[in-house]
C-alpha cells in the first residue's frame, strides 16, 4: 500500500559521523541524568563526546563487530515490521537548526521505525527505536527500563510532533523500544504513551547539551565528567580518571600495562613518586588493577 504520507517525509539525510563542525546526534549528546545514581542510566557522557570528536581513540575491534551485527539485527527487524505494516517508515533522518547568542548548532537523529497505526484519524504514529541487547543488558524489570534509551526515542517523537507534524492531520501516540536480545533471539517491546508536556523537559535538556558541547570544543575546555553505568568499558577512562563504577566482570590491568599507556598518552615515563608511580596515581580511580 503506497504511504499517503510520503512527500511529506522527504527530507535530506546527515551523516554525522561525518563530524560536522556545531553538528551534533540525538544519541551522541542525550540529556541529564545529573538526578540519577550512575548506576542507573548509560550516558551519554559530555566529556566521552567531548573526546570522540576532538580526539578520538579508534574504537576495539569488539566493539566494532558488535556495532556491526547490530546493524545487521537492525535491518533484519526493519524488514519484519516493514512486510507486517508496508505504510510504516525506516530510518526516518530528522534534522534541525537552534541558534542561541549568535551561537549556531545543528542537531539530527534518524527514527528506526515510524510505524502508522491503522484506521486512525488525526492519524496515529508510534515512534520505535530499536536496540540490540545481551542477556546482560536486557532489562527484566521496569526499574531497569534504561531512561537514556527512552530519553532518546522521546527527543524523535518531541521533534516529529512540534517540528515536522500538522497536528491537526497526525499525532504521535507511543514511544517504544524494542529490544532484539541476540543471546537468546528474543524480541521485546516496551512502549509508553507520548507525554509532550513531559519529554518538553527531556528535549530541552538535549537541545541545552548540544550548545554546552558546541561551547567546550570551542574553547577547548573539558567538560564534567558525568560516571555512568558503562563508565568501565569507556575508551576514554585514562584520560578522565572521574570515579568511575568498578563492578565485577570489568577487565583488570597490570601496572606495567597502565605504565606502558600512560607513556604512550603522555609520551613520558611513569615516575615514582613514594611508593607509587605517576600512571598509579592517575589511574587508579579509573582501572581495576591486577594485585
Ligand atoms: S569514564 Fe565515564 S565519566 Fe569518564 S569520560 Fe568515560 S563515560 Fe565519561
Amino acid at each position: 500500500m503506497e504511504n499517503r504520507f510520503k512527500d511529506f517525509w522527504e527530507r535530506p539525510e546527515v551523516d554525522w559521523h561525518e563530524k560536522i563542525p556545531h553538528h551534533y546526534h540525538v544519541s551522541q549528546v542525550g540529556m541529564d541524568h545529573s538526578n540519577k545514581d550512575a548506576s542507573e542510566h548509560y550516558g551519554p557522557c559530555l566529556r566521552q563526546s567531548f573526546y570522540r570528536i576532538l580526539d578520538p581513540i579508534p574504537e576495539a575491534p569488539s566493539s566494532r563487530g558488535n556495532l556491526f551485527m547490530g546493524n545487521v539485527l537492525h535491518e533484519i527487524m526493519q524488514t519484519e515490521e516493514k512486510k507486517k505494516n508496508p505504510s510504516s517508515i525506516m530510518e526516518f533522518p530528522l534534522y534541525l537548526e537552534f541558534e542561541r547568542n549568535g551561537q549556531k548548532i545543528s542537531i539530527s537523529g534518524s527514527v528506526d521505525i515510524v510505524d502508522f497505526e491503522r484506521n486512525s484519524f488525526p492519524q496515529l504514529v508510534n515512534v520505535i527505536d530499536i536496540k540490540t541487547a545481551s542477556s546482560y543488558t536486557l532489562p527484566r524489570t521496569e526499574s531497569e527500563k534504561n531512561p537514556t534509551y527512552f530519553a532518546q526515542a522521546g527527543i524523535y517523537a518531541y521533534i516529529l510532533q512540534n517540528f515536522y507534524f500538522n497536528n491537526a492531520l497526525i499525532k504521535v501516540n507511543k514511544v517504544g523500544i524494542r529490544y532484539i536480545d541476540k543471546h537468546n533471539a528474543g524480541v521485546y517491546t516496551i512502549d509508553i504513551p507520548y507525554d509532550n508536556t513531559a519529554t518538553k523537559k527531556i528535549f530541552d535538556s538535549f537541545i541545552n547539551r548540544c550548545f554546552q558541547l558546541d561551547a567546550f570544543i570551542g574553547t577547548n575546555d573539558l567538560p564534567q565528567a558525568e560516571p555512568m553505568k558503562w563508565c568501565k568499558y569507556c575508551t576514554y577512562r585514562a584520560r578522565c580518571t572521574a570515579d568511575v563504577i568498578l563492578e565485577e566482570g570489568v577487565p583488570s590491568f597490570s601496572m606495567k600495562m597502565l605504565e606502558d599507556m600512560y607513556k604512550k598518552f603522555t609520551g613520558k615515563n611513569a615516575i615514582w613518586r613514594g611508593n607509587y608511580t605517576k600512571a598509579y596515581k592517575d589511574y587508579i580511580k579509573a582501572f581495576k588493577i591486577d594485585e
